[in-house]
């Protein structure tokens, strides 16, 4: 091991750059180098910005103070509002901003003293920041033909082998990397399960809005006493790169709160202040911002729709999204084929799906399956928001695109997900 090696603190000394991240600039490297390349690895809104937010944003440029630790009052209370309208009753002091969720995910492992526990596969930054600081990871199998959806029973089951122990429940819907989502009374009896072991559970419900039919709705109604909810301007108003994360807790967790607070006063002091006072625009709302969502919703249901008909109709395993932009194909039907050519697990499946057709992808692996299961997840987000956004009809019988729009708009994913398909074909038959 080199010198400067073995001054890397070991949790940190194996890792590399988060998966998401890495998939993006090697894309972007090989499209400069003349390539192209399908970027459907790292999870990007394709959306513009909603014009009111931008608006917002250029009124408050000139702010330029260090804003309250835990965030804007006004800003906190208007996110309050916006989970009291979706029924959870918090006031504008249950609320934590920072830095992008992400960020607050990583505080609230930092200060909560437990193992965490997460269904597989989940979101590719969970596991390492729990690495990170040294905490346990519980993973909790999942199953293909349930579109890998936690069931209550399996969680009960987690929990019966130490009823006591003190754990952090990370629940993800709608899901990257799947797209699944969960009905109410599922999530009703996941609720009582936690409710009966006294879980901390974080529901990250950053692509609630994204819901393709809107229909989403918070474990927090069924579980209000121990559910934080995880939301952000990332997805649902097309605002990654603002980096904006909001936490709501409920009046009996507001200590763990509060120590996320004393962290953020050590570490980022209080998110960007002009970014926060164009996300209280964000969060409050109204016609044209709702307008704005179910276009959204049309074209990512619809997109969504057509690159899952053309895997299923190829052979491949895969669950048609119900919200958010991902898919989770399993591409075992085609493991012996693909094993003649020596590829036999996801890293190397997407490795030379990439050299040889440019979709980049993202490999099962990255998201806690096992090594050699051929599963990855496709980001169906190549496409121009703004154009598409443009096409969506929006009347008396809701928002939708024509087959037309469509074919035009989807025409990279479309050759993307032909391309897949052409390369399975040409390692054989299943
Ligand atoms: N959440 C997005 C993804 O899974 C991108 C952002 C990130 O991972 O930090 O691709």
């Amino acid at each position: 091991m080199s010198a400067p090696q073995r001054h890397i603190n070991l949790n940190v000394r194996n890792l590399s750059l988060s998966a998401t991240l890495g998939i993006n600039e090697r894309s972007a490297q090989l499209s400069r180098e003349g390539r192209k390349i399908f970027r459907l690895g790292l999870g990007q809104s394709p959306f513009p910005v909603p014009d009111p937010v931008i608006a917002a944003l250029r009124e408050n440029a000139h702010e330029r103070d260090y804003l309250p630790v835990k965030g804007l009052s006004t800003l906190r209370d208007a996110v309050a509002t916006y989970h009291r309208e979706r029924g959870m009753a918090v006031e504008g002091e249950d609320i934590l901003i920072g830095p992008g969720s992400k960020e607050l995910m990583f505080l609230l492992q930092l200060v909560y003293y437990g193992d965490l526990v997460i269904p597989t596969p989940s979101w590719v930054s969970y596991a390492p920041q729990a690495h990170i600081i040294g905490r346990n990871v519980r993973w909790i199998k999942t199953h293909a033909h349930n579109a890998w959806r936690l069931t209550p029973e399996e969680l009960a089951q987690f929990c019966q082998s130490d009823p006591d122990c003190p754990r952090l429940v990370i629940l993800n819907y709608p899901a990257n990397p799947t797209g699944a989502t969960y009905s109410v009374d599922e999530l009703k009896a996941i609720a009582e399960v936690a409710h009966q072991y006294g879980i901390v559970l974080l529901s990250d419900e950053i692509y609630g809005e994204l819901n393709h039919r809107g229909e989403h709705v918070s474990i927090a109604e069924f579980y209000p006493e121990g559910t934080i909810v995880s939301n952000g301007l990332s997805k649902w108003c097309g605002a990654g790169g603002w980096r904006l994360g909001t936490f709501a807790f409920p009046r009996s967790l507001r200590w763990l709160l509060d120590a996320m607070a004393v962290v953020a006063s050590e570490t980022f002091t209080s998110t960007s202040a002009p970014i926060q006072f164009a996300a209280i625009r964000a969060f409050q709302g109204g016609a044209e911002i709702e307008r704005y969502l179910r276009a959204s919703r049309a074209v990512l249901g619809a997109l969504g729709d057509m690159y899952y008909r053309i895997l299923h109709k190829a052979g491949v395993h895969v669950a048609k999204p119900a919200g958010g932009f991902y898919l989770f194909p399993d591409f075992s039907p085609f493991q012996d084929a693909l094993a003649r050519r020596g590829i036999t697990t996801s890293v190397q499946f997407c490795e030379a799906l990439l050299q040889e057709t440019g979709v980049a992808i993202l490999p099962g692996s990255a998201f806690g399956r096992p090594p050699n299961e051929l599963t990855a997840r496709i980001a169906y987000v190549d496409f121009d928001g703004a154009e598409a956004l443009g096409k969506v009809v929006d009347d008396e019988r809701g928002a939708r695109l024509t087959k037309k729009a469509v074919d035009r708009i989807g025409a990279d994913l479309n050759e993307s997900a032909r391309r897949i398909r052409d390369f399975l074909r040409r390692s054989g038959v299943p």
